[in-house]
């Protein structure tokens, strides 16, 4: 394989307009989830086989008092060297595949022979879900369908503040290293989550466990 290919996600930029999470749906032609209203902006509150891009919200206080509100567009990281596969793979041959040329971490349908509580434990990312009618296994695709066609992720796409790009992996990462020293003028803790192990890169300005407990260096 190439580098393949990565997408970074700006947190700093990203204004919680949700477009990336509604285009995911719209692209993949996923269902509403039925969700209620609990005191917070997130919505749904989790993933699901239907939702596979959530924007996740954070708020708290500071040691100072001072509060802060943090937006975290989660998604499946398309790990350099995914567990889940090995999971997937000590089950069945071919319950997913890793695409050649962008390194995208796709599932099949053949994941609902697998033990899902397995596949999604060894997720560090907590990732997988299951279609509990089927039992097939659901989760970004990285819109490999759009890519072979030369389109960026739909997610990609409808980002309204550039807070997500898409490209090469090679530019990404080094997109990524000057995005976040510029960013540590103003934030000391800025920084790039697992760049070497992940294709979706996440920068965060703040600790990034406030962010989501899943949101791990
Ligand atoms: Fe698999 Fe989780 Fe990595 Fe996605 S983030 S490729 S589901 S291990
Ligand atoms: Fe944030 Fe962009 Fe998603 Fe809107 S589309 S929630 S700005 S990442």
């Amino acid at each position: 394989m190439s580098n393949g290919k990565s997408i970074l996600i700006d947190t700093s930029l990203c204004t919680a307009c949700r477009g990336c999470q509604v285009a995911c749906k719209q692209w993949n032609n996923l269902p509403g989830t039925k969700t209620k209203q609990i005191g917070t902006y997130q919505n749904p509150q989790d993933f699901s086989a239907s939702t596979w891009k959530l924007v996740r919200f954070a708020d708290g206080k500071n040691g100072n008092g001072k509060p802060y509100w943090y937006f975290f567009s989660d998604m499946c990281r398309h790990c350099m060297e995914p567990p889940c596969a090995d999971t997937i793979q000590g089950f069945v041959k071919d319950g997913v595949i890793r695409d050649e040329t962008t390194g995208a971490v796709v599932y099949t349908g053949k994941t609902k022979t697998v033990p899902f509580e397995k596949v999604r434990a060894s997720c560090p990312y907590d990732i997988p879900r299951q279609n509990l009618k089927t039992k097939v296994m659901a989760k970004c695709t990285m819109c490999i369908d759009r890519i072979k066609n030369d389109r960026v992720p739909a997610c990609v796409q409808s980002c309204p503040t550039g807070a997500m790009i898409f490209g090469d992996r090679s530019e990404i990462l080094v997109m990524a290293e000057k995005r976040v020293a510029e960013l540590k003028k103003s934030y000391p803790k800025a920084m790039a989550l697992n760049p070497e192990d992940v294709r979706v890169i996440f920068i965060v300005t703040d600790d990034p466990q406030k962010y989501w407990k899943y949101a791990t260096v």
